[in-house]
């Protein structure tokens, strides 16, 4: 799964931003998803779920065209994309976020000061008159199909693990490396890890000592058993 961030200050274009590049990754045959920050809650007014919200903490709604499932309290980014089957999620908000690349929606150029972090892969902007800055600047209506090219060449998301497996201190670190150009994703070895292991269909993130203490454990206690030979292992838990 690949993600990228839609940053930027209110009534900057975001959203504008987000609806016409995942229309435009549909057009094009990607499955998209989108998380979106908001700091207010997440009420649906006058409605059956929200009288369940007034007294219960988890509550889910099923209906013939969409589920959704209300869970008490803020989550992790990673936690709510354990849930998404997409090739693409677009994530709006999340400024502090930093295990991902970002487009920056700009009111104005000096804003790029407060919002550019080192993992921005252009800006865009409503009216992107004289503006000078170190990267390719998009107008917001008519350029979605030169944000979704670039979108489609350098988005990812790192595991947020900050197990330094890949020689960096913290994703970051390395996100900001292959924002650059300068490294790829295979250095991230959480994501390269020898071991998968999905617990009810969904990825667990593995840090490269868990996955080693896992492997070498496992093949520690097979290795006794009759017929076992090295090789690729596979076990299901039901
Ligand atoms: S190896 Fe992957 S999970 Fe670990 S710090 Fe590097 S990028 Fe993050």
């Amino acid at each position: 799964m690949k993600a990228v961030g839609i940053i930027g200050y209110k009534k900057s274009g975001k959203t504008t931003l987000l609806v016409n590049l995942a229309r435009e990754l549909k057009k094009r045959g990607y499955k998209v998803s989108t998380i979106k920050h908001t700091a207010g809650s997440l009420d649906l007014p006058d409605t059956d779920t929200a009288k369940h919200k007034e007294y219960i903490s988890e509550v889910a709604a099923i209906s013939p065209y969409e589920s959704i499932i209300s869970l008490k309290g803020e989550k992790k980014l990673e936690e709510i994309l354990s849930y998404i089957n997409a090739d693409f999620v677009l994530i709006e908000g999340f400024k502090n976020e930093k295990t991902f690349p970002k487009i920056v929606c700009l009111r104005e150029e000096k804003e790029s000061a407060q919002l550019f972090d080192g993992l921005q892969i252009c800006a865009a902007m409503f009216s992107p008159v004289n503006i000078k800055l170190d990267m390719p600047v998009f107008k917001i209506s008519t350029d979605t199909g030169k944000i979704a090219d670039l979108v489609c060449k350098k988005a990812f998301k790192l595991p947020n693990l900050n197990c330094g497996g890949c020689g960096y201190e913290t994703c970051y670190e390395l996100a900001k490396e292959i924002v650059k150009g300068k490294k790829s994703i295979n250095e991230c070895v959480s994501l390269n890890s020898p071991i998968k292991i999905t617990v009810n269909g969904k990825s667990l993130a593995l840090n490269p000592f868990v996955a080693k203490v896992i492997q070498g454990s496992l093949e520690g206690m097979l290795s006794p058993l009759k017929g076992f030979k090295k090789g690729k292992i596979e076990i299901k838990i039901k």
